[in-house]
């Protein structure tokens, strides 16, 4: 009687200090395993104690950890096959505990018998199932090494407490592993990922820190995580705020984010849905600046392409192709305008007193007085070497020839090119429809009027 009673002392020892350290292992289930063979080895005072797993065809068990009592020592490993121990597995299938107390003859266990009880020396097994969900998913063994041993029903029951145990540890641990499986996940995209309810981040990963350069104490607060975001970002903090108040909605945006250290960012923002209720909004970055760069560059390239077709070097004028062409459209619209053809005067003796270099700025000088001068909606294209078109809209040749002479007179009030030199030009005027109907014909007819300009004495319009 009083051996029972320490018996029963023990037992309730050993559960209830299981009982008591539990809630530590629920952070890390996968050292619950091990207390649990430790505990059942005291509370059932027997030798050896086990878990095994059983796979989702039910045909193997294998032992995730077996505890010995004598040397002190956790192992894990071996493997049982159904097709080798038929009897046993037929018994585990019932989902009822297994109380062999002769395991040499209970017919659950006599297979065992040669290869692993009489070697061990092992009198009585106690096998109960582990369930999870509606199913059997292994099996907690206490094995007694000595004669047979009658396990009582309160040594079934703590054999099945055990067990109970057993299945959180396994559902905890798959909790744990589904968790960290998510968090892998989090981790291996290349987009720095944010998620919150309407205060707080509930999730997010390493790369969104990096990228940001948040640091752990920030991450907490939403408002502060902004008010960062805001701080690195160029000009639109209205577009932080914007995605405050779709926050709560469900619409999906994406924006451009232009960070002052000069990095481009593309947030994806979409609702974080939880049972068909938007709980929260995932922000993903997409560092896309090099993308933009590229871009860019392309945009560039393919403006410089566009600029050389239709510009001459030295001017940055119309060459006289694209202005013939603008030219040509205009007329085919029956636009009203007139064209003047502009020559400078005694050219040749720029180059010859100066040289080639002066005359070059001389050209340039002019075509930037004639562009200021110009309306936006005329044209002026280097016609020839020192000879310029240019196309005045909605403009008659009167009119033209004042806007000429509004030039010659801008030109004469500046200081002299490179300090030397001042220079003139001749102009001929002809008008869309009074002197021709054809752009070439047109164009034709300046020139003409243009030679007149000059056999006239030069500096002149006509
Ligand atoms: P006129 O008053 O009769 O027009 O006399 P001009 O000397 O200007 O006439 P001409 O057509 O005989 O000479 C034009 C000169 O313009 C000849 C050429 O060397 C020079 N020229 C043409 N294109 C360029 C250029 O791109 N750069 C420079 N520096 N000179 C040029
Ligand atoms: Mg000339
Ligand atoms: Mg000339």
């Amino acid at each position: 009687m009083e051996e029972d009673a320490s018996k029963d002392a023990a037992t309730s020892d050993a559960l209830s200090e299981l009982a008591r350290l539990w809630r530590r292992y629920e952070g890390d289930p996968d050292s619950a395993l091990p207390a649990i063979t430790e505990t059942a080895v005291a509370a059932l005072r027997v030798e050896r104690a086990s878990i095994w797993l059983m796979d989702e065809g039910h045909g193997v068990l294998r032992c995730i950890d077996l505890y010995e009592a004598t040397p002190g020592r956790h192992t894990r490993g071996t493997v049982l096959r159904a097709a080798d121990y038929p009897q046993y597995f037929a018994a585990l299938a019932a989902e009822e505990p297994i109380a062999a107390s002769d395991a040499m003859t209970d017919p659950r266990t006599a297979e065992f018998g040669p290869g692993y009880l009489a070697p061990l020396g092992i009198g009585a097994m106690l096998d109960a199932p582990i369930r999870l969900g509606l199913g059997l998913v292994g099996v907690v063994c206490h094995e007694h090494v000595g004669a047979a041993r009658v396990w009582t029903r309160a040594e079934e029951k703590d054999g099945a407490f055990l067990a109970s145990l057993a299945s959180l540890a396994l559902e905890l641990s798959q909790r744990a592993r589904r968790e960290a499986l998510l968090t892998a996940t989090l981790e291996s995209t290349g987009e720095g990922i944010l998620a919150a309810d309407e205060k707080r981040v509930v999730a997010f990963n390493r790369r969104l820190l990096d990228m940001w350069g948040i640091d752990r104490t920030q991450i907490a607060s939403l408002a502060l995580v902004q008010d960062h975001m805001a701080s690195l970002t160029l000009g639109p903090s209205e577009l932080i705020a914007a995605a405050n108040e779709i926050f709560a909605g469900d619409l999906e945006t994406i924006d451009i984010l232009e960070l002052r250290d000069g990095r481009v960012l593309e947030r994806c923002s979409r609702p974080q849905v939880l049972r068909d209720e938007v709980v929260g909004r995932v922000w993903s970055f997409r560092d896309v600046t090099s993308q933009r760069r590229s871009e860019q560059a392309l945009r560039a390239s393919e403006a410089r392409m566009r600029d050389l077709a239709i510009r001459d070097g030295l001017t940055g004028l119309f060459n006289r192709r694209h202005l013939l062409e603008q030219l040509q459209d205009l007329v085919s619209r029956g636009e009203r305008l007139a064209v003047a053809i502009i020559d400078l005067d005694h050219f040749k003796r720029v180059n010859d007193e100066h040289g080639h270099v002066v005359g070059d700025a001389v050209l340039r000088d002019f075509a930037k007085v004639v562009t200021d001068r110009l309306r936006a909606s005329d044209m002026i294209g280097r016609y020839g070497g020192e000879e310029f078109a240019l196309v005045l809209r909605g403009t008659g040749a009167v009119q033209a020839r004042a806007v000429i002479e509004g030039i010659r007179r801008g030109l004469a009030e500046r200081e002299p090119v490179g300090g030397v030199v001042r220079y003139t030009f001749s102009a001929g005027v002809a008008e869309l429809g009074v002197d021709a109907i054809e752009p070439m014909a047109l164009i034709a007819r300046a020139d003409e009027r243009l030679y007149e300009a000059k056999h006239a004495g030069r500096d002149r319009t006509v």
